[in-house]
């Protein structure tokens, strides 16, 4: 058996997965790609991917145009937090049945657009188009048309269909629909960033603002963690973005830089050593004197408060190994970073829409004989982590009862956990929470079909 374990792998995965070698390079791995077939892809929908960007704007009203299913699969998907309004998180859906699809659901999307508008007073309405109506073909541009007109308010088409690709895809839709928004009030430049692709699931908007704040410089929009649509209408003033989620917001800022003249930076306030470059690229943008010596000085000052807490998990998880499986490079890449400060190596590192240059910046992060997959699935997971004799897992919720049955330690990176990993505290809450898990005494105890799992 090779290092990619060919003898058990699809084969048609095989061109997914690659093990860093002494030279070697990922450069050749696919990625990017549709999944295969029967492969149990972990990705979303299109319309998912979509979903998962746009609902956290607070006072929008978010319509799913499809069954009953689609709705709930995604109802609250990201959990993220709000300040103000609470609106965002009801999931309201056509609930296309069978007659809907033989005769047309467009009367059901006009009627549930109306009821809407008697009970509920949105700022703005999403309309997803699902699978089904892109099979039906309800016109759901000229729906959301005729209402905007109606009520006075925007409701923007956002044509998700699942099967028209993958969650990336759903992501450019997500921008395209933002775009939609953003466009209709164009305005003069100011002083400020808007923050791309933070989703605020435990209150890491607030600590970004926060920080931002301290060091002088002055969001504009949040795009979209706690986002309204007061500040929303203000995204095409700012000056610069700030892209965290870089699989997520890269088209968006891409189309912001070309219609708007708004450059963008990638940044990442995951880990304590990203957070700090971040910061510094932030206040550099501005070429004020002032502010970069605030920054610096704030820096210091956060890094000092948390240094010996980190360093004294640092002492407990030396020598431990770990696995990720994340949604985008961004994160793999900053947690690799992450678990490099305190003293862990990477050995096993996957994402579901990883691209190639992505790929490539975790090529040059991680060690030799470190696996990198593609839109990995739990067997492949399963498979490596046991070979590598992986200590924790840094993933989704998806993934956490792998882990567990392999007694293997778990740290959820996305979307159910209630304590922020961004930022200087982010940084304590990480360290603590993989140093709990990775020595907690149950491992001790944990049997996997009846034998221990060597660890
Ligand atoms: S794949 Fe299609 S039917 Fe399934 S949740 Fe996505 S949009 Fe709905």
């Amino acid at each position: 058996m090779d290092e990619k374990g060919s003898n058990t792998l699809l084969k048609e995965r095989e061109d997914f997965i690659s093990c860093k070698h002494e030279n070697g390079s990922n450069k050749g791995m696919k990625c990017d790609s549709n999944s295969l077939s029967g492969a149990i892809s972990q990705r979303a929908c299109v319309y998912c991917g979509a979903r998962v960007v746009l609902n956290p704007i607070t006072d929008a009203c978010h319509i799913v145009h499809g069954p009953i299913g689609c709705a709930s699969y995604t109802w609250d998907i990201r959990g993220s937090l709000s300040s103000g309004d609470d609106l965002y998180r009801n999931s309201f859906s056509t609930d296309l049945g069978e007659k809907d699809i033989i005769f047309g659901g467009e009367k059901k999307l006009v009627a549930a657009i109306d009821g809407i508008m008697e009970k509920y007073t949105p700022k703005l309405i999403f309309v997803y188009a699902t699978c089904i109506v892109g099979v039906i073909g309800d016109d759901v541009k000229a729906i959301c048309k005729t209402a905007e007109e109606k009520y006075s308010l925007p409701v923007i088409p956002v044509m998700a269909p699942g099967f028209a690709g993958h969650k990336s895809m759903g992501y450019k839709t997500a921008g395209n629909a933002l775009m939609n928004l953003f466009s209709r009030n164009i305005l003069p430049k100011v002083s400020g960033v808007n923050i791309l692709g933070d989703f605020n699931l435990a209150g890491e908007m607030w600590i970004i603002k926060e920080y931002l704040k301290t060091i002088g410089v002055k969001v504009i929009s949040a795009i979209t963690g706690d986002a309204c649509y007061d500040e929303l209408k203000m995204a095409s003033s700012a000056s610069f973005n700030v892209v965290q989620c870089a699989g997520s917001m890269t088209n968006l800022a891409k189309r912001m830089e070309e219609e708007f003249d708004i450059p963008f930076v990638k940044i990442s306030f995951v880990g304590l050593e990203d957070t700090k470059s971040s910061l510094l690229r932030i206040a550099s943008l501005f070429k004020d004197k002032e502010i970069i010596e605030r920054t610096q000085k704030f820096i210091k000052e956060e890094e000092a408060k948390i240094l010996p807490t980190l360093n004294r998990y640092k002492e407990n998880l030396k020598g431990k190994k770990a696995a990720i499986y994340v949604g985008g490079g961004f994160k793999a890449i900053s947690l690799i970073k992450q678990f490099k400060e305190l003293g862990i190596s990477t050995i096993l590192v996957g994402t579901q829409t990883g691209k190639k240059e992505d790929y490539e910046v975790i090529n040059s992060l991680v060690d030799d004989g470190t696996i990198v997959l593609d839109d990995a699935n739990p067997a492949e997971l399963e498979k490596f982590m046991k070979e590598k004799g992986a200590d924790i897992l840094a993933a989704g919720v998806k993934e956490r009862p792998l882990a567990y049955k392999l007694g293997v330690a778990f740290c959820d990176h996305n979307h159910e956990r209630k304590h922020p990993l961004a930022g200087f505290i982010g940084a304590v809450n990480f360290a603590k929470e993989v140093n709990d898990s990775v020595n907690s005494p149950v491992w001790k105890y944990v049997k996997e079909g009846g034998e221990n799992y060597e660890r």
